[in-house]
């Protein structure tokens, strides 16, 4: 294999369940990389939101919870925790309840404004994959290199059911995969048209069409790309 570059800023952005961490975390594997999950950062919020009580449309209240936020990362035995307030909230944020919630939390100025100076300060020196919805438009729209990770709907829906099924989130067996399908939808709808920095292609990202790839397919795309975008 060639060289790999340093330093880089790699974004990815995708609709939920595109297969975009997937991708992110083999990419940072392969190139000795950082990665950041953003959505994590937004789910995170979303839980200390819900277990609150937090109003919010009340700015002032949403004001004094970030004023009061911390928001770290680190490796608990071989894998990647948040810790919200010194804490970690991993296995608190990945189920529905929060699900259903998100995308509305995430369309709030204060918040986005809060995350990304935070995922800015994180990034900035390289040698990072990041992914998200906004990452090549908003958080570093001089990214390096650009992915846009795609799937239909319904490949993500069953993709999503069985891993929530898998890892007994929710612990619910009597999760339909209707359901999950009905949370992306809305989740799809609501990034891609609220108003402040909305879900949507970069003019210079590079398609990643996840159905049409198997997983080393997709790497092996993607490591050329970065490759060659680095030496162009
Ligand atoms: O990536 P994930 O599905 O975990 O993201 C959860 C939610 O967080 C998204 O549906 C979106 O509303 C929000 N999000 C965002 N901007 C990002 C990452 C996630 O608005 N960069």
């Amino acid at each position: 294999m060639q060289k790999i570059p340093k330093d880089l800023i790699i974004a990815i952005d995708g609709f939920s369940s595109s297969g975009k961490s997937t991708i992110a975390k083999d990419i940072a594997k392969t190139m000795c990389y950082k990665y950041l999950d953003t959505g994590s950062m937004y789910r995170a919020l979303t839980y200390k939101i819900l277990k609150n009580n937090i109003n919010i449309q009340d700015p002032t209240a949403i004001k004094q919870m970030l004023d009061d936020t911390k928001i770290d990362f680190q490796l608990i035995e071989g894998k990647n925790h948040i810790l919200l307030d010194g804490v970690s909230v991993e296995d608190k944020i990945r189920g529905l309840e929060v699900a259903n919630f998100v995308s509305e939390v995430s369309t709030i100025a204060q918040i986005r404004t809060f995350l990304v100076k935070l995922q800015q300060e994180i990034g900035k020196k390289g040698n990072i994959v990041m992914d998200g919805r906004d990452i090549g438009t908003v958080v570093f729209p001089n990214a390096d290199v650009k992915f846009f990770i795609s799937a239909s709907l319904e490949t993500r829906a069953k993709r999503r059911y069985k891993e929530l099924k898998a890892k007994s989130i929710d612990n619910n067996v009597n999760l339909l995969l209707e359901e999950v399908e009905a949370n992306l939808k809305k989740r799809d709808k609501i990034d891609s048209e609220r108003a402040h920095s909305p879900l949507k292609v970069a003019d210079d990202a590079i398609l990643v069409d996840t159905e049409k790839f198997t997983k080393e397919e997709q790497l092996d795309f993607v490591i050329k790309k970065i490759i060659e975008h680095t030496h162009s």
